[in-house]
């Protein structure tokens, strides 16, 4: 089942009734939106054996094996460490040279496109210039300006956007009776998959809290307490204690809590404006919390697409602070 969504969902049922489905669509817009669900959906109502008007049975042989991604005619590309390389997109190109095994149309879903380098878009562009028939592309990405302008204006773009906490809690109707629910809707940012994978696992729910105390804290601390903070919070992820001067620690699970700080991060700072904004502060107080919010932007981009020393980027973060 959908959660929100209604509009982009409407206008995919529109062009599928209409028979003329483009060969590549654009997905944009934040993470955890359900954006690679809608895709999934479209995918099936494009395909579903026993569609009844515009609704797709959800049952059929080909709803269920796209729904758990065992179809032979689809292809899903994710980035692989943090890169989507020029083989996976030779791999596409030759998915799309064979003829479709069952699928009326077959399809390829590129998760995080913005992960393509260079090479993989010059690639993807051929293809996407040679359509084939009887195959649809999906390019998924937060991060649209990443692809080339070619590979856009090849794309129909569809936006996506943070739904409301009722439209939410309507969706995870199931879930009602659970305790935390609201909580969860609360911290979830407007983004279902992420109130989905809270519910599926605590754990994160605590982390997230962790990261809006630690921000809360370095916001309120002076200069020195934060540089503290930060060296602490980094020693801590690191697991070394000894020798911090030296170790240049690469490895993802130290690269994924960072960038999960960072992502936690803006979620404070955006709940922070918001209420600043519903309160009236003075335009000092606004203008340095923007210019935060795109700090921490531009050094979550830089921990994404650049080797750039992690400590050294948290140490930044709160000099500026
Ligand atoms: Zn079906």
């Amino acid at each position: 089942m959908l959660i929100g969504h209604q509009i982009q969902w409407g206008f995919l049922k529109k062009i599928t009734a209409s028979g003329q489905a483009p060969h590549a669509l654009l997905f944009s817009g934040q993470n955890n939106l359900g954006k690679k669900k809608v895709a999934l959906e479209f995918i099936k109502l494009l395909n579903c054996q026993n569609k009844q008007g515009d609704e797709l049975c959800g049952q059929c042989f080909s709803c269920v094996n796209f729904e758990n991604q065992r179809h032979p005619d689809l292809l899903v590309i994710n980035p692989n460490s943090k890169e989507i390389k020029i083989d996976q997109i030779r791999d596409l190109q030759k998915f799309l040279s064979y003829s479709n095994q069952m699928a009326e149309i077959k399809a390829v879903i590129i998760d995080e496109a913005h992960s393509l380098n260079q090479e993989a878009q010059s690639c993807l562009l051929k293809c996407l210039e040679e359509p084939s028939f009887g195959a649809m592309i999906i390019l998924i990405t937060s991060q649209p300006e990443e692809l080339f302008a070619t590979i856009r204006s090849r794309c129909e773009e569809i936006k996506f956007y943070p739904l409301a906490k009722e439209v939410i809690k309507e969706g995870l109707f199931a879930q009602q009776n659970n305790l935390r629910l609201a909580e969860i809707i609360d911290l979830a940012d407007g983004r279902p998959g992420l109130a989905i994978s809270f519910l599926a696992d605590n754990k994160l729910i605590e982390n997230r809290l962790a990261d809006f105390k630690m921000a809360d804290h370095l916001l309120k601390s002076g200069l020195t307490e934060r540089m503290i903070l930060i060296k602490d919070y980094y020693l801590a992820l690191s697991k070394n204690s000894q020798d911090d001067e030296e170790i240049s620690i690469d490895n993802s699970e130290v690269f994924q809590a960072i960038n999960q700080f960072l992502e936690n991060l803006l979620i404070f700072l955006r709940n922070l404006l918001k209420k600043c904004l519903a309160t009236g502060q003075s335009s000092e107080i606004l203008t340095k919390l923007i210019q935060n919010l795109r700090q921490t932007e531009d050094l979550k981009f830089l921990l994404i697409n650049s080797n750039i020393n992690k400590r050294l980027l948290l140490e930044n973060l709160v000099i500026n602070l």
